[in-house]
């Protein structure tokens, strides 16, 4: 589709790529990639386009993984799935269920290609939770060069697990996953003080725990989910519970549009950085209604990932998808940086290079893989080149 528009997921990104192509299988995509290789022309990939971010945006090829899609492996005694690389998160729990298995977590939605869910460090909750990307195990991709290669040592895998796809493009992903179980959800509203004053409880005592505080009403949404052997069940006298498989109970639907930023800061931080933001709110943005997400996130080593080296919180601000969102964010930002933030990579931020740089211990020895997988620069965009201060 030359010349043709496309558009993220909020429509907050947008470019027209000289051509958007799907291949069919791993062997057009490296046709695709040889190609962009001699033209001397840049190639980006995307999942869903759900990041909010640019990173996916491209004047030159745009290459879109559906028809790479499936389990093609699995083996449940070491706890390993091998899954395409353009499978849709949505795709993937009743496959994995039929095989007696589940991934560890999910975050919020399950819209996302799993490539893509790995590429910027998607999360959910749970204090024992890594991120999605923590649970590759080993990934084959298309090189700069249009050879297929497979990684499964530490090292590479600390580079590729979030790399925003700037070291090749994935084909299959090997997921470290567990026998299938089921959750029992349960939501509750309480005061937000009320709420934080048990928070250290709540994130201990349950398997996943997350709040998103209701700036109208000064309250908190309190959702926890813990393992239970309990038949499936909608549990119609009591509305705000149910019990189901992970993959049906973890996601929720999110069909209006939003803007939305998010960091990650150290766990011990994330009290009082969040009381910060509350009040920042309450004196200068009292129109807003869209809640605050507040979540845990467990310590990995990806060299990218913003919960690298630390127990994580993650805290999301939104804003209406039809409302200016840049003055409110760039006004709260500066609070989550002064916690020691890092920025969700797929959702909007305002840093480059020079900032970002301070925040990862790993950064230089990221931007010495990239350098050696693509010396050229061909699966760099122009936010990659800002981002890294290439
Ligand atoms: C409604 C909504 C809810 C969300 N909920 C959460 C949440 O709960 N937790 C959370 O952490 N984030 C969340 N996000 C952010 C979202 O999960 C990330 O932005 C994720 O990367 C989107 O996946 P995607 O498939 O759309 O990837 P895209 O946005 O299309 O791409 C993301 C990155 O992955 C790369 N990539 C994609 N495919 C490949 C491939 N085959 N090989 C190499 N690189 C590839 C792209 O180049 C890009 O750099 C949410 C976003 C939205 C809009």
């Amino acid at each position: 589709m030359p010349d043709e528009e496309w558009s993220n997921w909020s429509g907050s990104v947008t470019c027209r790529p000289d051509g958007f192509e799907e291949p069919a299988d791993e062997a057009a995509v490296q046709t695709r990639v040889r190609a962009a290789a001699a033209s001397g022309r840049e190639l980006r990939v995307v999942g869903t386009g759900h990041s909010g971010t640019p990173l996916c945006a491209t004047p030159d090829t745009l290459l879109g993984l559906d028809a790479l899609a499936g389990v093609l492996d699995h083996d449940p005694e070491a706890g390993l799935a091998t899954v395409a690389a353009g499978t849709k998160l949505c795709d993937l729990g009743d496959p994995l269920l039929e095989r007696g298995l589940a991934m560890r977590n999910m975050g919020d939605i399950d819209k996302q290609s799993i490539a893509g869910a790995v590429g910027t460090g998607t999360h959910g909750t749970g204090r024992d939770l890594g991120n999605i990307s923590s649970s590759v195990e080993a990934v084959r991709l298309v090189d700069a060069s249009g050879e297929v290669r497979f990684f499964e040592d530490p090292t590479s895998l600390a580079a590729l697990r979030v790399s925003l796809g700037s070291l090749g493009v994935f084909t299959a992903l090997t997921l470290r996953v567990m026998p299938a179980y089921r959750l029992h959800e349960r939501i509750r509203r309480l005061p937000i003080e009320e709420c934080l004053a048990r928070l250290d409880d709540e994130i201990r005592d349950n398997r996943h725990f997350e709040f998103f505080w209701l700036p109208f009403k000064d309250a908190a949404e309190m959702k926890t989910l813990n393992p239970t052997e309990a038949e499936v069940s909608p549990l119609p006298d009591r509305p705000y519970e149910r019990i189901g498989w992970a993959p049906h109970i973890i996601p929720s639907e999110r069909n209006e549009k939003f803007f939305e930023m998010e960091y990650a800061i150290p766990a011990a931080a994330g009290p009082d950085c969040f009381r910060a933001v509350r009040a920042r709110m309450r004196e200068k943005h009292a129109d807003v209604v869209w809640p605050v997400e507040y979540r845990r996130v467990a310590a990995d080593d990806a060299w990218l990932s913003n919960a690298s080296g630390r127990d994580t919180v993650t805290l999301s601000i939104h804003q209406d998808g039809s409302l200016p969102y840049r003055e409110f964010f760039a006004d709260v930002e500066p609070i989550l940086l002064e916690a020691g933030g890092r920025p969700h990579w797929g959702k909007i931020h305002g840093l480059k290079a020079d900032r970002l740089r301070d925040l990862y211990p790993d950064w230089d020895r990221f931007l010495a893989f990239r350098e050696e997988m693509d010396p050229k620069g061909r699966f760099l965009n122009a936010h990659l080149r800002e981002i890294f201060g290439i």
